[in-house]
């Protein structure tokens, strides 16, 4: 491939395994992958294919730990067009800004209730990190419940709204030794070319007995439908910003693909144990004399409970590795 945007991961950015298969294989300039690209991005900015030229849209599953990722990866410059250009940062605020801030701030607020309650401490003695933390909503509801936020960021318009609501930035290198008792990283290890560096991270920075939330969207049964059915995934018309769609393996962006046997893996590598949260402390807000919401409320924990089985909580148990 002479493409040189787009950079190789020869070995699994989980696990470092070469035991590895290619689940599927096709030219970003060819179909059906053009097409899907083309789709995904004209409703959020536009695809620019000069920069896809000779690129090949690759999926390999490692066969020691499970992870299906995406072999070639856009390189930094390439990353940086992507997000901040393909992708248009005022629609997605805009967007983001019409949709149903009180209803997302209610399901932040309740797992962040769920954490200070698990944590047994005042809100204001914990110190929190939403570590991808987007426009900063997140830490905005935890600094409303008492606690110390802050966030990391790569998007520039991002980070700068974020400071103008009063959040606090840090860079990743800056992030200080045990300071943390809850980390919270939604939707972000799925689209980092080095998953591992991530946890590195966090196991600096993540005090022991802390808790970490991880969020991605769910790969389970993945390989086994691009190996009957290929590249199946249809663009959507609109991505809802700070949701994961509905492609685990979306092109350039989803280049990691983790079930819960692989993120548990990865998780347990950096010696964080995963903590089973009950749910019914994250649903703490049921309007009596209302059964409609009431039963909604019940069927989105048995959702949670039997369906959405990436969004993760974790212990971290030992000293930094
Ligand atoms: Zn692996």
């Amino acid at each position: 491939m002479s493409n040189n945007h787009m950079v190789l991961r020869d070995t699994c950015p989980a696990c470092r395994s070469r035991n590895a298969v290619m689940l599927y294989s096709c030219d970003y300039c060819a179909e059906p992958i053009r097409s899907y690209v083309d789709r995904f991005y004209s409703t959020q900015g536009h695809a620019d294919f000069e920069y896809l030229k000779d690129a090949a849209y690759v999926l390999d599953e490692c066969k020691d730990c499970g992870l299906v990722y995406q072999r070639w990866v856009p390189d930094e410059d390439l990353c940086a067009r992507v997000y901040n250009e393909w992708i248009d940062p005022a629609r997605i605020l805009d967007v983001r800004m019409k949709s149903d801030r009180a209803k997302a701030s209610l399901a932040y607020a309740e797992e962040l209730l769920g954490i200070i309650n698990r944590l047994k401490s005042g809100s204001n003695r914990i110190r929190m990190l939403d570590f991808g933390m987007g426009w900063g909503e997140y830490c905005q509801v935890a600094q409303a419940l008492g606690c110390k936020a802050c966030g990391v960021e790569v998007s520039q318009e991002r980070i700068d709204h974020a400071r103008s609501q009063g959040i606090e930035v840090m860079s990743q290198d800056e992030l200080p030794e045990s300071e943390f008792d809850y980390i919270v990283c939604d939707q972000v290890l799925e689209h980092v070319p080095n998953p591992l560096s991530v946890w590195q991270t966090f196991s600096k920075c993540l005090r022991e007995g802390g808790i970490a939330k991880i969020g991605v969207p769910d790969g389970k049964g993945v390989a086994a439908q691009v190996r009957s059915r290929g590249f199946h995934w249809e663009a959507p018309d609109w991505r809802i910003p700070g949701q994961s769609g509905d492609n685990p393996v979306s092109p350039l962006e989803h280049i990691n693909c983790f079930d819960v046997t692989s993120l548990v893996a990865l998780a347990e590598s950096f010696g964080f144990q995963r903590l089973d949260m009950p749910l019914r402390s994250q649903y703490v807000c049921v309007p009596a004399l209302d059964v409609r919401a009431v039963v909604i409320r019940y069927l989105k924990m048995a959702k949670r409970r039997f369906l959405a089985s990436t969004n993760l909580f974790f212990e971290r148990r030992g000293g930094p590795s």
